[in-house]
């Protein structure tokens, strides 16, 4: 089984996707954070950032994701500065009062959002490997459930009658934007 050093310190991706890819590889955490700046324009180029990184400093094969909450009404924000949003706030019960508060005037598709999940394989400089996963929904009202992290409160998945990312544990665990991206992945390691 192959063997990836995580390229992130957030224990609730760590989770997500050392289940997710369980079949086909070992996920360890990091002992130690390795500094990262993630000023790259696209989620490919974060996530690659990461993966290097962790790669070069831990002289294993590593990967790491780079995600985040896409509204098309808001361009400016969010999207691969989604970490980045309200620094201000800590709490991302907050931060995402803060999104609704500045979206309450928005009606219909200004509502309208995705997740994208970018995840890099950097095997070696030879042998780097990108997917991609999406899940498109709607930015709710209010926040709800208690599952989950960062956006899930906020975001209401297509197809799920209405129900809150935050509130749909088991759904998201197969159908996120993460779990869209290990499946990508299985497919091609399985090979
Ligand atoms: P990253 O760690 O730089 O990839 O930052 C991702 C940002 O998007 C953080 O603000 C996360 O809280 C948010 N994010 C990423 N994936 C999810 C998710 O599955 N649910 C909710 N928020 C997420």
């Amino acid at each position: 089984m192959r063997e990836f050093i995580l390229g992130s310190s957030n224990a609730h991706k760590a989770q997500e996707l050392d289940e997710l890819l369980r079949d086909v590889a070992t996920i360890k955490s990091a002992p130690e954070k390795v500094n990262v700046i993630e000023d790259a324009d696209t989620f490919e180029g974060n996530a690659f950032k990461k993966a290097k990184a962790y790669h070069d400093f831990y002289k294993s094969p590593a990967v790491a994701d780079d995600s985040g909450l896409v509204v098309e009404a808001l361009p400016n924000i969010l999207g691969v500065r989604s970490a980045r949003f309200a620094p201000e706030l800590e709490d991302y019960k907050d931060k995402n009062a803060k999104l609704l508060e500045l979206m309450s005037e928005f009606k219909g598709e200004q509502r309208k959002a995705y997740f994208v999940c970018n995840l890099c394989f950097y095997i070696s400089e030879k042998e780097v490997y990108f997917f991609e996963g999406r899940v498109n929904g709607t930015i709710g009202h209010e926040q709800r459930g208690n599952e989950g992290f960062g956006y899930d409160p906020i975001f209401i998945p297509d197809g799920c009658s209405d129900k809150y990312l935050a509130e749909i544990a088991e759904w998201k665990m197969k159908n996120s934007h993460r779990a869209r991206a290990c499946r990508e992945a299985l497919k091609f390691f399985q090979k």
